[in-house]
């Protein structure tokens, strides 16, 4: 048995029982991922134990010798994997990153220009429910509706109109390729600093299979946790003439002691992210992702912008006169695990939308290929043809059961050969 079974029996079993669902449920959440055991021990290490504000070399606190060992290996493996002239790991999520880098470059009442989260931005881009939407001036840009790709045009447009002080890019819900250099000629032009929010197309911008914003903005922040396959956390990286900007809005302006059980296994993922398989891996998200958007084209339904460059696809299921919210909870049913998503100009509230977001990272971890990502899309199509059809979920969700138990989870890493 156990300590944590013996001691706290419902947390124990409340893990457990996770473990099981992650192992026998079909993981297609674009912004989700299974780590490898490294770094899951990284993060369950007793560097949780360890208060070490500062940075490395520079602590308030005694005792840091060792835990400056892994701050600094994950700060030059982030500089190295994104050729970058400088890093900050310390931010505790993709929110705070965010949070972090427009501090560095602004101030609150300052105009932000991010790109709408009902058009595949996110919440932080200025969202209206998010501070940063309350403390910034917020404008948004969004997708065009003939091919649901970036307005280009718009963003100059707006740009030029309100003089943001940042231009936020990036999404959560876009499954095209982001041409951050035009980005960065519209910044200059307007005086605005440009950030870079790479939250989910990390991995790919690692291994060459995105172009970097690197070259391109002022600040680029991030998730660890989705393409990159680390652990729940973000990290900014920047030019060297905003890196003491950076820290100290990092810390102290938002946070306080770091995370170093979590900064440790940063450091691993991006050992991981630099070393063999890693490159492979990737290829085979954007391979898989594009199998399922062939898959469920075949099957006739219609994808925003018509397909995929990364990671993730995003359905539009108005034709099909199906909402997000009855099409997720119709796939749950079937252990097939996605997320409703609004579509571009979606009619429907948030919490019922018109479309849902697919992703492959986390079952490409699993070591699916080709052939189950087009047997998923397969299962999709039979489920959402009749979403109350609780039979056909029951005989999907066997068969889920049977895939699983050949691709078993947490038993090996198919990432890393
Ligand atoms: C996921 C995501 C975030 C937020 O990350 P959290 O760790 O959940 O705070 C920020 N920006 C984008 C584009 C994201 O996709």
């Amino acid at each position: 048995m156990s300590d944590l079974e013996h001691r706290d029996p419902a947390i124990f079993e409340a893990i457990a029982a996770e473990r099981r669902r992650q192992m026998t449920t079909l993981e297609l959440i674009a912004s989700e991922n299974f780590v490898s055991d490294a770094v899951l021990e990284a993060m369950g290490s007793v560097m949780t134990n360890k208060y070490a504000e500062g940075l490395p070399g520079r602590r308030y606190y005694g005792g840091c010798e060792f835990v400056d060992v892994a701050e600094t290996l994950a700060i030059e493996r982030l500089k190295q994997l994104f050729a970058a002239d400088h890093a900050n790991v310390q931010s505790h999520s993709g929110a705070s990153a965010n949070l972090a880098a427009y501090l560095a470059v602004s101030k609150p009442g300052d105009v932000l220009l991010g790109m709408s989260l009902a058009h595949g931005g996110h919440l932080t881009h200025g969202h209206p429910v998010s501070y940063t939407g309350q403390l910034w001036r917020s404008v948004q840009y969004g997708v065009r509706a003939e091919d649901g790709r970036i307005d280009y045009e718009q963003v100059a447009s707006l740009a030029r109109q309100h003089r943001p002080r940042i231009i936020v890019a990036g999404a959560s819900a876009y499954p095209r390729i982001i041409d951050f250099e035009r980005f960065s000629v519209i910044a200059r032009e307007v005086g605005a600093a440009l950030v870079v929010d790479m939250a989910h197309i990390a991995g790919l911008v690692a291994t060459g299979l995105h172009p970097s914003p690197v070259p391109h903005a002022d600040l680029v922040t991030s998730t660890t946790h989705k393409t990159l396959r680390g652990p729940r956390g973000g990290f900014v990286l920047c030019r060297r003439e905003h890196a003491e900007k950076l820290d100290k809005s990092v810390f102290p302006g938002l946070q306080g002691g770091p995370l170093m059980h979590v900064i440790a296994a940063k450091a691993v993922c991006l050992g991981e992210a630099l070393g063999k398989g890693f490159g492979a891996y990737q290829r085979r998200v954007v391979e898989n992702a594009r199998a399922l958007a062939a898959g469920l084209l075949e099957h006739d339904f219609d994808l925003v912008s018509g397909g995929t460059d990364n990671h993730l696809v995003l359905v539009d299921l108005r034709r099909r006169g199906l909402t997000g919210k009855v099409a997720e909870e119709a796939l749950q049913r079937a252990r097939i695990t996605v997320n409703k998503n609004a579509v571009p100009n979606d009619p429907q509230k948030p919490w019922v939308t018109s479309g849902i977001r697919i992703g492959s990272p986390a079952l490409t971890t699993r070591g699916f290929g080709d052939a189950e990502m087009r047997r998923i899309a397969d299962w999709i199509a039979q489920v959402l043809e009749r979403p109350d059809d609780a039979e056909r979920a029951r005989a999907i969700e066997r068969e889920v059961l049977e895939l699983c138990a050949r691709y078993p989870l947490f038993a090996r890493d198919p990432v890393l050969r």
